[in-house]
């Protein structure tokens, strides 16, 4: 079985760098294929568990694929949620706090 662990930083460095990157304005196109890249977790997430609580999530608060700032928003609490399962502290979901750790990095 996979490294939960390594696998879910893995994952959330490429969602969440994703969805900081993604355009402010997407095409039609390039909201059915974030649609889609959400939707597939579920079905195909290596860490069953982790894939049917992740697919109850997504059914319960549907992907916000309008823009990078609501899309990043919505994939940070998608995340916080399963720090709060986990025990871990939450994550001030900001779009500020989020590109400074995905996008921007700190300020110097
Ligand atoms: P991670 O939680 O991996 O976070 C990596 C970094 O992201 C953090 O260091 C922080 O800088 C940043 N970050 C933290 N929270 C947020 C946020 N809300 N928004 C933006 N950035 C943030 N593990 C399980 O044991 N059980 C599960 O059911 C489970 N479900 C998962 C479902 C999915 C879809 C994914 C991708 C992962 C899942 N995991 C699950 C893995 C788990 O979320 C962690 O990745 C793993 O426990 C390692 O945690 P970590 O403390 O290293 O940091």
């Amino acid at each position: 079985p996979p490294d939960v662990e390594q696998l879910g930083r893995a994952t959330w460095t490429f969602l969440h760098t994703t969805a900081a990157y993604y355009p402010e304005k997407p095409t039609p196109n390039q909201r059915a294929n974030m649609l889609t890249l959400i939707r597939s977790l579920p079905v195909l997430y290596p860490c069953t568990h982790c894939a049917s609580d992740f697919g109850e999530e997504v059914k319960k608060s549907p992907p916000d694929v309008s823009g990078r700032v609501g899309l990043s928003r919505w994939l940070c609490e998608r995340h916080n949620e399963v720090n709060e399962k986990l025990g871990k502290s939450k994550f001030n979901c900001a779009v500020e706090k989020l590109d400074e750790r995905w996008k921007d990095g700190p300020d110097d």
